[in-house]
């Protein structure tokens, strides 16, 4: 079984800062976890399987969404993303809290499931800000970063759907506020509260 309080969803758009986030979070709190998702899409350098990602074909993507082993899952970019059910059952029990990572219209679908997990929205101050993170990462080719802008746009959308939103213009203060939220939640759990 799990335990939907102990999931907490960041989400936003590609280039909003959520992973600089949730990695220092996740340095600083050994009682956090990380739900490491199955993706289709290519390891970068520097990232390790089973660590950032299951790095999965797209045969093995589709026979996990076929038996039903996905809490969610969306194309992001060309790519495929999921959360599988058996990594957040893993990831949650007693003193933990669990973090996924995950694209907003991934946290549209898991939002119905799983009701009571803590949504935190994350967003760059404005779009000018967003292309302009976008085009300093020199991994992605011009026309995923143009994809990856015009898909951001249409997600800020999102926002009123979360129970918090965070503004990232200053990386410390926006990790201060997410920091924050989290603590709340771990703290309410540890005191036996409702959230
Ligand atoms: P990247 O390819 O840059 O690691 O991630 C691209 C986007 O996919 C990010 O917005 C990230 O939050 C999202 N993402 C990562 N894992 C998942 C997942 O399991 N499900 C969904 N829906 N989105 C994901």
């Amino acid at each position: 079984m799990i335990e939907q309080r102990r999931l907490c969803i960041i989400s936003g758009p590609s280039g909003a800062g959520k992973t600089s986030i949730y990695k220092r979070l996740l340095a600083e709190f050994p009682w956090l976890r990380y739900s490491v998702s199955a993706t289709t899409r290519q390891a970068r350098p520097g990232e390790e399987d089973g660590v950032d990602y299951h790095f999965v074909g797209r045969d093995r993507f589709e026979q996990h969404r076929k038996n039903g082993d996905f809490a969610e899952y969306a194309e992001v970019h060309g790519n495929w993303y999921g959360t599988l059910r058996s990594e957040l059952a893993a990831k949650t029990g007693a003193g933990v809290l669990c973090i996924l990572d995950i694209d907003v219209q991934g946290a549209a679908r898991i939002r119905p499931e799983y009701p009571d997990a803590l949504k935190i929205f994350v967003k760059p101050p404005d779009v000018a800000t967003l292309e302009s993170r976008l085009l300093g990462r020199s991994t992605e080719s011009p026309e995923v970063r143009a994809l990856r802008l015009a898909n951001a746009v249409r997600e800020l959308e999102e926002e009123k759907f979360f129970d918090y939103s965070v503004t990232n213009s200053d990386f410390e203060s926006a990790y201060n506020e997410v920091r924050s939220i989290i603590l709340e939640r771990k703290g309410a759990l540890d005191n036996g509260h409702s959230v």
